[in-house]
């Protein structure tokens, strides 16, 4: 479960170049994640990028095992299922469905909303069901 504040893009611009990324994204534009480097250990799930992820999200902030995961094996989701920012960077994530290049609109590619149907966050899957009407709001006519 993920844990922390809940607080706005505005705010995670001033936190993130100290804490470094420790939250994620839960709707258009709030975000829960530590504020200060206190609660960074107790607001964090260490759960790192994978193409091949073990673990997805149900709702916002819970997460789930997509698999067995052994003992000491590494927390890994695929960020497309939470994320939607302007990132784009290298994976080296080695599985061999790595795309390479992960960036934060990876939710919109048709491909990985349905491999990950049913596992992105809520925000995301709210987006993706309703596209047309997202369209219409982001680009009034
Ligand atoms: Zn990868």
């Amino acid at each position: 479960m993920k844990g922390g504040h809940i607080f706005t893009r505005a705010t995670l611009d001033e936190i993130a170049p100290v804490l470094g990324p420790a939250e994620i994204q839960i709707a258009i534009d709030l975000f829960i994640g530590p504020c200060d480097a206190d609660e960074r250990e107790g607001a964090m799930i260490f759960s790192n990028h994978s193409c091949d992820p073990n673990i997805g999200v149900q709702g916002q902030i819970v997460f789930v095992a997509l698999r067995e995961i052994a003992t000491g094996e590494e927390l890994t989701h695929d960020w497309a299922t939470t994320d939607d920012d302007d990132y784009s960077m290298t994976c080296r994530c080695g599985t061999t469905t790595c795309r390479g290049v992960i960036t934060g609109r990876d939710w919109q590619n048709k491909e990985l909303q349905r491999k990950y149907h049913g596992i992105f966050s809520w925000y995301l899957q709210r987006k993706i069901d309703h596209a047309a009407d997202y369209l219409r709001i982001e680009n009034p006519a």
